[in-house]
């Protein structure tokens, strides 16, 4: 199939040629013509699969097709993304998609100016992609209003909702002309995402290009259990052997961000990073250095998780699990893009076991452990699997017996509590264990040097030995 016979117009024809895309998509050979046609869609597409382009070559055509020209302070297309920096790449592939073509684009997202993009909007522009927040706040000065809106394009709704974004889209949904198209696509599919869908979409057509809420088949995952306090070694130590030396990498916190930034810094690795707290420009300018191959690693927490257009990564690296199940589809969606295999690698501590058991059961599948030499966890990880469960959960230390003095009687000692304990005995190795199991302790601000070193290591963990790195 060709992109020709999708019925694209000769202008985007050849900008995709420029780009070198011969042949569409799964997602793009389904969308293109039911946007051409001006039905609702509900995608279900992963991350890396086109969509981008599935509905934005459709859209322009459209844009270039129909009038009329857009008037000041209005958008005739408005695309709703959760992230600035995804607001920033859905912008650059309308650009590029849309080269030559006499029509305005503008991404407007906070934590930047809002001037700038007043000043834009005076003229209209064919193409607003935005986030929520920004979006309401420019409505509210009057900078732009809806009613030229044609098509929304909800990109990434999960996350959207994920992010807290649910009453910033109930009011932009009020606040669109009924008769428009609307286009919702998700990578996962959950019941607060159907219900917007019911309540926005008009007979839309269902594309799903993959089970929903599965992760790309040739992307090779594994994890590797350690003991929270040995992520940063394990990490350093996995990166050296394995020789990896173009990696996105993802931790949980900014200052496990930039504790893992400087340990690579230090040991010579090109790496930058992109955290919440980071003004927006470094944190484009971090990316975009990160794609051009100007630093090797780059270490994000999650705003960086969802849509980066980042193209042939081969590897992802979870130091951190996400807290929320669906992140982990959208962060190892970095790799394994356009038919590329992808590795990613996750590092999985005690305390993490119900987020991995919650993202085996999205996933359907129980990811394979692989202990690393010298790593093994004193704090066993516990066993899950591919629906949801904890298999053996840690039980909760019991205080050994004192053994009653019963005269006469001779003493037998076994490991079943009695109805009175003693509490000057030492507990069996693997209690002892999981009494300073990860499970109870809080997270701080650095993840990975918060624990206190135990006055005793347990004498034999499950597998255990020392925990250095080499
Ligand atoms: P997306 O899922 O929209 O983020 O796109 C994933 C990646 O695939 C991007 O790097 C696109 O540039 C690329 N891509 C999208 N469609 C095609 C195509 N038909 N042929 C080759 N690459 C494509």
């Amino acid at each position: 199939m060709s992109f020709a016979s999708l019925g694209l117009i000769d202008p985007l024809l050849r900008n995709l040629q420029d780009l070198n895309y011969q042949t569409p998509t799964p997602v793009q050979a389904k969308a293109i013509p039911a946007v051409l046609s001006g039905k609702d869609v509900m995608g279900a597409a992963q991350t890396g699969t086109g969509k981008t382009a599935g509905f934005a070559l459709p859209l322009l055509q459209r844009l270039t097709q129909h009038g009329p020209a857009v008037s000041s302070n209005r958008a005739r297309v408005l695309v709703l993304v959760p992230t600035r920096e995804l607001a920033e790449q859905v912008l650059q592939s309308f650009m590029a998609y849309g080269k030559g073509l006499d029509l305005r684009f503008l991404a407007a997202y906070g934590g930047v100016s809002i001037n700038p993009q007043m000043m834009k909007l005076r003229k209209g522009v064919d193409v607003l992609v935005a986030t929520p927040g920004r979006l309401l706040d420019l409505n509210r000065q009057n900078a732009v209003q809806f009613d030229q809106v044609q098509t929304l394009v909800l990109d990434e709704a999960d996350r959207m909702l994920d992010l807290g974004f649910a009453r910033e889209l109930d009011a932009v949904f009020a606040a669109l002309p009924a008769q428009r198209q609307t286009l919702l696509f998700s990578a996962t599919f959950t019941d607060d995402i159907r219900a917007i869908a019911a309540t926005i979409l008009r007979g839309p057509v269902n594309i799903s290009v993959s089970p929903p809420n599965a992760t790309a088949s040739n992307i090779k995952q594994w994890v590797v259990p350690v003991d929270k306090r040995n992520k940063p070694e394990l990490f350093m130590h996995l990166v050296a052997e394995n020789n990896w030396e173009h990696a996105l990498v993802f931790v949980k916190t900014r200052n496990g961000v930039d504790y893992l930034a400087a340990m690579l810094d230090e040991a010579g690795y090109a790496v930058d990073t992109i955290h919440g707290d980071k003004p927006q420009p470094a944190r484009l300018r971090a990316l975009e250095r990160f794609k051009t191959g100007e630093v090797n690693m780059l270490v994000a927490t999650d705003v960086a998780a969802r849509g980066l257009d980042i193209d042939d990564l081969p590897l992802v690296i979870n130091v951190d699990l996400p807290i929320v199940a669906q992140d982990y589809v959208h962060r190892i969606g970095r790799t394994g893009r356009a038919g590329a295999s992808g590795v990613a690698v996750s590092l999985v501590c005690a305390d993490e076991a119900p987020q991995l058991a919650a993202i085996e059961a999205l996933i359907r599948q129980t990811l394979p452990r692989e202990e690393e030499p010298g790593f093994e966890a004193e704090h066993r990880v516990p066993q899950t699997s591919a629906t949801g469960q904890i298999i053996k959960k840690p039980k909760k230390p019991k205080k050994p017996k004192a053994p009653q003095a019963v005269p006469g009687a001779v003493q037998v000692l076994n490991n079943k509590p009695r109805p009175q304990g003693g509490e000057n005995k030492r507990k069996p190795a693997a209690q002892r264990a999981v009494a300073a199991g990860e499970g109870t302790s809080p997270s701080s601000g650095n993840p990975f040097s918060v624990r206190k070193p135990r006055s005793k290591p347990a004498s034999k963990p499950v597998g255990g030995r020392s925990k250095r790195g080499p």
